[in-house]
């Protein structure tokens, strides 16, 4: 299966995963392979495909995005302790899935990645 279309099933919920919040305009669910005790993926419904496809149009997706995941943040009770948001972009940026998401790390002491 082409790898984005997984993420389009868990949104349409066509296969199993664990949904965190659901709106309108996104779906966040756990990833399926942790690297933090709290590690949450964020995506918009609707396929956008990487960073680079943020224009003027839909800018506003984004900033939801991060209000709702600096929510849940504060729902998992991770947000005094603190946590990273991460963006992969493309081959460089370590990008495995082409659907654009941001990741929640948290619930431990994370290292800096630069
Ligand atoms: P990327 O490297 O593209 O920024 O991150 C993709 C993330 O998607 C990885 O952390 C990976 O563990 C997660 N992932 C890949 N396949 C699945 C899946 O089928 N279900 C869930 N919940 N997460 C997935």
């Amino acid at each position: 299966m082409n790898k984005h279309l997984i993420f389009q099933k868990i949104i349409r919920k066509e296969i199993p995963s664990n949904i965190v919040y659901q709106d309108n305009i996104v779906t966040a669910f756990t990833d399926i392979q942790p690297k933090a005790p709290i590690h949450i993926l964020i995506v918009p419904n609707d396929f956008i495909k990487s960073a680079n496809d943020i224009n003027k149009k839909n800018k506003d997706i984004f900033a939801h995005m991060l209000y709702v995941i600096v929510n849940i943040a504060k729902e998992k009770r991770i947000s005094k302790e603190g946590y990273k948001i991460i963006i992969n972009c493309n081959k460089n940026g370590g990008q495995e899935i082409n659907y654009f998401h941001m990741h929640l790390l948290g619930g431990k002491k994370l290292k800096s990645l630069y």
